[in-house]
């Protein structure tokens, strides 16, 4: 069942406290990459809700969203657009700036790799506050995208960054404490 396959996931992330700093509850999704049964769980949840939504990019965030992205690319038929860190593309690239805790980051993707009027869906591991899929969403959308869902594994809503995206549907399989 749905819920017998949410409990595995589950129960396949690892916590660790005070990881990468003191109050910070670390979300480990690469013990859920050691149980098969709920990596596959995981991307089979996302592929039915996805496969037949007309969607032909998979925008994946670095760095978890290159793991869970490009399976469900596959399984739906869509292209994997990875959105990087700065400096990592070689090509042309389109950038967006967005505000951290302390300071900004940037996220680069390649110019051409999509097409205006395409139907997109954006994947991380875990939203906080949301301001790194905002940041993605933003970007596809400059470039034309239509961007029908944000997808995570994991969201955190006491950092309430689903209000952050505003009137973008977000789709999490787990939430967190
Ligand atoms: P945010 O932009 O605040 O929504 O943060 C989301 C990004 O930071 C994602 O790429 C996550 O992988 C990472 N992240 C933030 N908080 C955690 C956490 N508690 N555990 C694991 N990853 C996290």
């Amino acid at each position: 069942s749905q819920d017998a396959r949410i409990a595995r996931i589950s129960s396949s992330i690892r916590v660790i406290p005070n990881f990468p700093k003191p109050g910070v509850m670390f979300q480990d999704i690469t013990t859920m990459l050691l149980d098969p049964k709920a990596f596959k769980d995981t991307i089979d949840l996302f592929v039915e809700r996805y496969k037949d939504k007309d969607i032909s990019v998979v925008a994946g965030v670095e760095a978890r969203g290159f793991i869970f992205g490009p399976p469900i690319a596959l399984a739906i038929g869509a292209k994997f657009v990875p959105m990087r860190k700065p400096g990592k593309l070689p090509g042309e690239v389109i950038s967006e700036e967005y505000s951290l805790e302390y300071g900004t980051d940037k996220m680069e993707m390649h110019v051409g790799a999509v097409e205006a009027g395409e139907r997109a869906i954006v994947i991380d591991d875990l939203i906080a506050t949301g301001g790194t899929l905002s940041a993605a969403i933003k970007l596809l959308e400059r470039v034309g995208l239509h961007v029908v869902e944000s997808a995570c594994v994991i969201e955190l809503p006491e950092l309430k960054g689903r209000d952050r995206l505003g009137d973008k549907p977000l789709f999490v399989l787990i939430k967190a404490a």
